[in-house]
């Protein structure tokens, strides 16, 4: 039987005479052998080079097969090792206490070299396919950067390494503008060419020690240990940049007889939102939100751009003053508080968000929150329609307009659920439409309700 490779074997036994035996057996059948006397000769060897499985001796001076055992899956070094236990003792509760800690065989000297080599085999195999499946439990199939899940998992834990260090930490939320329109224009196969290159310029721009991760279907994330507001700006703009230069070569699957036709070079740019992770216990959920609230912000003035979480900070700000008590007193003394308190009032309005979109004109926030009231006050309706009737090209139409919309105005509540709406309708998710549609319905009448309450929207 031939070796995929050379599998390097550790052989840990008191006995000279049996280390011999081994590596004459092993070095025969293909493998790399080195040896120690004894479990702390093993312990420190482990620390020193690569190994893919262990042969321990359970009865030895010093440190027992056990011990050894019990601090070889204790230390995150070894803890994947497999290993072999070899005992000329065949005491059945010897055995199950090595399996219990972890041993993942049991063979008893003399061995038979033929059995030996075959549960050696056995045992590496197994480690490989359970290394394999972790790989693909944690790798984002299309672009083979971490998945959504390996990336919250590594982000927490660094999050929480830095909070405990005092050190700062970024992290920053990407999407790519109109990419609906490749998809659109040149076939989801390039789309999927260009998700790739996109992560392969992440993997290229960002230090090796940043996380990088694919958190939705053209969302990207990444999260900066270590690392300032400023330099995070600095790291996403190279970033952005090198996406706007970049010329991205694809193959169409239009299917044209001549071959060249079918190759063609686009260009892409990316929105990208940041936040600085604040003090005290956070997860990276809370901040991807908050993220994600800049990269909004990004999309809703222009897209291609980089925004950091400072515009979230102010808006926060503002918050807490509306949401403050109010002293009618003042209200009678002062005019222009007044109106500020009836313009925070529109239900299901985020009025801080909606009136820096138009850089704190109210006069103009007013005009624009009529119109969205004209435009849209009878979305819901048409959007129970094209679903009853599963025109979903216009579920998709109407719902993408009035996420960016919802956005724009600061209907928050609107936009999350308009917003879910989208990514179903994109995903082909029939099954969430009723539910999602029910949100969205109490949402849209509660914002429109609040503009007819304040303003003349006749
Ligand atoms: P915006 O600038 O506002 O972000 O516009 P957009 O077109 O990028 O936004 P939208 O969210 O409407 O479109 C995202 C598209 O991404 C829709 C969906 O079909 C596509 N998409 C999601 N996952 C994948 C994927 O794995 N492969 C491909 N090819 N497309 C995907
Ligand atoms: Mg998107
Ligand atoms: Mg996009």
């Amino acid at each position: 039987m031939i070796l995929d490779k050379e599998y390097r074997i550790l052989v840990v036994d008191d006995a000279k005479d049996t280390q011999m035996l081994l590596e004459f057996d092993l070095s025969a059948a293909g493998y790399q052998i080195s040896c120690c006397d004894g479990g702390e000769d093993a312990l420190v060897s482990l620390g020193t080079q690569e190994i893919d499985l262990i042969l321990l001796d359970m009865y030895m001076p010093g440190l027992s097969g056990l011990e050894t055992l019990a601090k070889i899956k204790a230390q995150v070094i070894s803890a994947e090792i497999p290993v072999i236990m070899l005992s000329a003792s065949t005491d059945e509760d010897e055995v199950v206490a090595a399996l219990e800690l972890g041993a993942g065989d049991y063979v008893t000297k003399p061995y038979v070299t033929k059995v030996l080599l075959a549960r050696m085999r056995t045992a590496i195999r197994l480690m490989e396919k359970t290394a394999q499946l972790e790989y693909l439990a944690k790798t984002d199939f299309l672009t083979g950067i971490n998945n959504r899940g390996s990336f919250f998992e590594l982000s927490n834990h660094a999050i929480s390494l830095a909070s405990r260090a005092g050190q700062s930490l970024v992290v920053a939320m990407f999407d790519i503008d109109f990419f609906k329109q490749v998809n659109d224009n040149y076939g989801h196969d390039a789309g999927d060419q260009v998700l790739r290159v996109f992560s392969q310029g992440m993997t290229e721009v960002f230090r090796g020690y940043d996380i990088i991760g694919r958190v939705g279907g053209e969302e990207f994330a990444v999260c900066l240990p270590n690392t300032n507001r400023k330099n995070a700006n600095i790291a996403c703009e190279r970033f952005r940049y090198y996406m706007e230069q970049l010329s991205v070569g694809i193959i169409t699957n239009n299917n044209n007889n001549n071959n060249n036709n079918n190759k063609r070079n686009i260009n892409i740019t990316v929105s990208i939102g940041l936040v600085l992770a604040p003090k005290g216990p956070l997860t990276i959920d809370e901040l991807l939100k908050q993220a994600d609230r800049a990269l909004y912000y990004a999309k809703e003035h222009g897209r291609n751009q980089v925004v950091d979480d400072r515009i979230v900070a102010t808006i926060d700000e503002r918050d807490k003053t509306v949401a403050s008590p109010i002293n009618t007193d003042d209200i009678d003394k002062n005019n222009h508080f007044q109106e500020n308190i009836i313009m925070a009032n529109y239900d299901g309005i985020d009025f801080d968000i909606g009136i820096s979109n138009v850089l704190g004109d109210e006069a103009l926030f007013k005009e624009i929150l009529v119109m969205f009231y004209q435009d849209h006050h009878l979305d819901g309706d048409k959007l129970q329609r094209a679903i009853k009737q599963q025109d979903f090209d216009s579920v998709k139409h109407l719902a993408h307009t009035l996420k960016g919309v919802a956005c724009s105005v600061g209907a928050m509540d609107l936009f999350e659920v308009t917003k879910a709406l989208d990514i179903a309708v994109n995903y082909d998710k029939k099954e969430d439409f009723d539910s999602l549609f029910s949100q969205l319905s109490s949402q849209i009448n509660r914002v429109m309700k609040g503009i007819e309450l304040a303003l003349d929207v006749s």
